[in-house]
C-alpha cells in the first residue's frame, strides 16, 4: 500500500463521521439559510474541531460565501478544506536535529496516550534512516513499562537502558546521556511515566529529569516531544497546556486517529496550540508512524 492510501485507510473513520457529514449537508440544503451554518458548527462540533475554532471556521466560510454571493452550499466543502488547510499549515516541520550527536528526545504524556508504543515506531524511522539508536527507559513506575519498551528495541534491533522498577527517572536519563556520548549514539529517547494521579509529582519528575538532561549536554533536550491521544477528544488541549507549562514542549505526536471519528481534534490542536504537530499515529504496527504533512493530511481526508 502506498502512503497516501495508507493515510487514507489510517483517516478513514474521521472521513466517515465527519467529512461525509459534511457532504450529507451541502447535498440535503438547497439553500446556504442559517440553519445550514448551525448544523455545519454541530458537525465540526462533534468531529471534536473545538467549539471556538468551529464557530470561527463557521465564520469564515459564512463571510467567504456572502463576498462570493453564493446562493447554494455546493462550494462549502471546498472553502472548508481551504480553510482546515490554513490551519494546518503548509509544511512539515521536522525534528530538531543538533548539528553534533546525540539528539536528545524526551517524550512525555498521560498514561496511555501512546508514548512507549510512538518512541518504538519512532526509532523504527530513525533506525531506517542509519541512525545508531538508544532508547532510554524513564518510565520506572511499573516493570511492565520497562519491559515493553525493552520488547520495541528488540524489535526495531536498537539499544536501550533500563534501571529497576521504582528508581529514579533521573538518574537513568544521567546514565542514557553518558552511555550516549560514550558509544557516540546519534539519537537518544527518553520514555517517561505519564500517571496522573498525583500531577504536581509527575510534571515535578519531569523538570528533574530535563534539568539533568540538560545539565549533562548543554542544548539538549533538543525535542519534548508530547504524545497526545486523539480519542481523548478536547482533553488533549488540556493536557497540551499542561505539559506545556512544566515541560517546554516543543513538538506533538497525535496517536490512534485510525480509532476515532474525533479526528477533527487535530485542527483544533493547530488551530489552538503554539506547538507544531510532527508525527500522528495511525495504527499499532510498527510502521504506522507518519510524518505530519498538512497538505497530505487535507487530502486524504477530503478524498
Ligand atoms: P503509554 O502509556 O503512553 O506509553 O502508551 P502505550 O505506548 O503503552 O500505548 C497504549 C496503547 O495504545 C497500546 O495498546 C498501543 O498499541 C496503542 N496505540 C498507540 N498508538 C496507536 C495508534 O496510532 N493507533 C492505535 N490504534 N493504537 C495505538
Ligand atoms: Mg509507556
Amino acid at each position: 500500500m502506498g502512503l497516501f492510501e495508507q493515510l487514507k485507510k489510517g483517516l478513514a473513520k474521521t472521513k466517515n463521521g465527519f467529512i461525509d457529514k459534511v457532504t450529507e449537508l451541502v447535498t440535503g440544503y438547497k439553500k446556504l439559510e442559517p440553519e445550514f451554518y448551525d448544523d455545519l458548527e454541530a458537525v465540526l462540533i462533534q468531529a471534536d474541531v473545538g467549539v471556538h475554532t468551529a464557530m470561527d471556521l463557521v465564520e469564515k466560510i459564512r463571510c467567504k460565501a456572502e463576498k462570493d454571493k453564493l446562493e447554494t452550499p455546493d462550494k462549502v466543502k471546498e472553502l472548508l478544506k481551504e480553510e482546515i488547510a490554513k490551519i494546518l499549515g503548509e509544511d512539515t516541520v521536522p525534528l530538531n536535529i543538533p548539528s553534533e550527536s546525540p539528539a536528545v528526545y524526551l517524550v512525555v504524556g498521560v498514561n496511555g496516550v501512546g508514548k512507549t508504543t510512538t518512541i518504538g515506531k519512532l526509532a523504527y524511522k530513525l533506525k531506517l534512516e542509519g541512525k545508531k539508536i538508544l532508547l532510554v527507559a524513564g518510565d520506572t513506575f511499573r516493570a511492565a513499562a520497562i519491559d515493553q519498551l525493552e520488547i520495541w528495541a528488540n524489535r526495531v534491533g536498537v539499544e536501550m537502558l533500563k534501571h529497576q522498577e521504582g528508581s529514579d527517572p533521573a538518574a537513568v536519563a544521567y546514565d542514557g546521556i553518558q552511555a550516549a556520548k560514550a558509544r557516540c549514539t546519534d539519537v537518544v529517547i527518553i520514555d517517561t511515566a505519564g500517571r496522573l494521579h498525583n500531577k504536581s509529582n509527575l510534571m515535578e519528575e519531569i523538570k528533574k529529569v530535563r534539568r539533568v538532561i540538560e545539565r549533562e549536554l548543554p542544548g539538549a533536550p533538543h525535542e519534548v516531544l508530547l504524545v497526545l491521544d486523539a480519542t481523548t477528544g478536547q482533553n488533549a488541549i488540556a493536557q497540551a497546556n499542561l505539559f506545556k507549562e512544566a515541560t517546554g514542549v516543543t513538538s506533538i505526536a497525535i496517536t490512534k486517529l485510525d480509532g476515532t471519528a474525533k479526528g477533527g481534534v487535530i485542527i483544533g490542536i493547530c488551530s489552538q496550540l503554539d506547538i507544531p504537530v510532527k508525527f500522528i499515529g495511525i495504527g499499532e504496527k510498527i510502521d504506522d508512524l507518519k510524518e505530519f504533512e498538512p497538505h497530505d493530511f487535507v487530502e486524504a481526508l477530503f478524498a
